[in-house]
C-alpha cells in the first residue's frame, strides 16, 4: 500500500485548510460556472488537483467546466481547451471498487504488472480507458476520441451539443430501434474481431445516442486472452437482447455469440 493511506488523510488536511478556490486559484486553473461545484470536494483531492494542474499547464486543458455526470466510481466533467469541447473523465480515488478493479487488471496482459497500490490500480484504470478508447477507434467502432489523461484523468472528445451530453439510449426515443440495435451489434462485432476487446459493461447506460449510437465508458474492457473476456461478451449482448427485447426484432443471444467468437470456438 506504500502509506497512500497516510497520504490521503494529509491530502484531507490540506485541502481543508487552504480551500479549494484557493487551491484552484494557485494552479491557475480557470473555472466556468463555479457554482455548480457542489461536488468538487468529493473530487479533488490532492492527487486529482495536480493532474489537473498538469494538464493545464501542458494545454490540455484550458477551461473546466461543470459537472455532466457524478457516479459512485467517477465522474465526468464538461471542459475546453481553447474554446472547444471536451468531456473530462475524473476516476474517484476514495471510493473506487478496487476489489471489481483488480479483477478487470491482472487477467489482462496489458495491465497486469501494475503495482497494488490504490493509487496505482486507479491510475493504471484510467490509462487503460484510453487505451482501449484509441484501439476501439482504430477498429471504426464509434466511441469518443481519447485526447490524454495524466494519473487519474483522462480527457476525451466531447460528445454533445454546446454543453449538454448527447442522451444515453435509454433515455430517447429512437427513430429507428431495429437499425440501432444492428449498428450495436456490428459495434460489438467489431470490437471483438477488429480490435479483439470485449466492452464488458455494455448496457443502455454506456451507450450514447446523437445521430448514431457511440460507445462510452471503456475502463473495463478487456482483451479476448482475459480468461473472463468470454463471459462479458455474453453478458454485453444479453444486455442490448434485453434492452431492445420490446423495441425491435432481436437475433438469438446465442446466434450473435456464435456469429462473433463462433470461429475461435464451439459456444459459451
Ligand atoms: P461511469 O458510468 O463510470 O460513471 P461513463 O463513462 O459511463 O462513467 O460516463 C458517465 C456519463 O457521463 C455518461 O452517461 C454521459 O452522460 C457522460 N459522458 C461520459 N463520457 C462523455 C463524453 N465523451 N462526452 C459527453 N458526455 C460523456
Ligand atoms: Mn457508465
Amino acid at each position: 500500500m506504500r502509506g497512500s493511506v497516510e497520504e490521503e488523510s494529509e491530502d484531507r488536511g490540506d485541502r481543508k485548510e487552504k480551500g479549494f478556490d484557493r487551491r484552484i486559484a494557485e494552479l491557475g486553473i480557470r473555472i466556468k460556472d463555479a457554482d455548480q461545484w457542489k461536488v468538487r470536494d468529493d473530487v479533488f483531492d490532492e492527487v486529482t488537483l495536480l493532474a489537473l494542474y498538469r494538464l493545464v499547464h501542458k494545454k490540455h486543458l484550458t477551461t473546466l467546466g461543470g459537472p455532466i455526470s457524478t457516479g459512485k466510481e467517477g465522474n465526468v466533467f464538461y471542459g475546453e481547451k481553447d474554446g472547444k469541447p471536451l468531456a473530462i473523465k475524473i476516476y474517484l480515488i476514495r471510493t473506487a471498487n478496487f476489489r471489481a478493479m483488480t479483477e478487470y487488471i491482472d487477467g489482462d496482459p496489458r495491465f497486469s504488472h501494475v503495482r497494488r497500490s490504490r493509487k496505482e490500480i486507479i491510475f493504471a484504470w484510467t490509462r487503460k480507458e484510453f487505451s482501449n478508447l484509441k484501439r476501439a477507434r482504430k477498429a471504426g467502432v464509434p466511441v469518443p476520441e481519447p485526447y490524454s489523461f495524466d494519473r487519474n484523468i483522462l480527457l476525451m472528445e466531447f460528445l454533445g451539443e454546446g454543453q449538454a451530453p448527447f442522451p444515453q439510449i435509454r433515455e430517447v426515443e429512437l427513430p429507428d430501434p431495429g437499425a440501432t440495435y444492428r449498428e450495436i451489434v456490428g459495434y460489438i462485432e467489431a470490437l471483438f474481431s477488429r480490435a479483439r476487446l470485449v466492452h464488458g459493461d455494455l448496457s443502455e447506460y454506456n451507450v450514447l445516442f446523437g445521430d448514431r449510437p457511440v460507445l462510452i465508458d471503456m475502463g473495463q474492457a478487456v482483451t479476448l486472452d482475459h480468461p473472463r473476456a468470454l463471459q462479458f461478451l455474453v453478458r454485453d449482448i444479453a444486455n442490448i437482447n434485453r434492452f431492445f427485447s420490446d423495441k425491435c426484432e432481436v437475433m438469438g443471444e446465442r446466434e450473435i455469440f456464435q456469429r462473433i467468437a463462433g470461429e475461435r470456438l464451439a459456444g459459451p
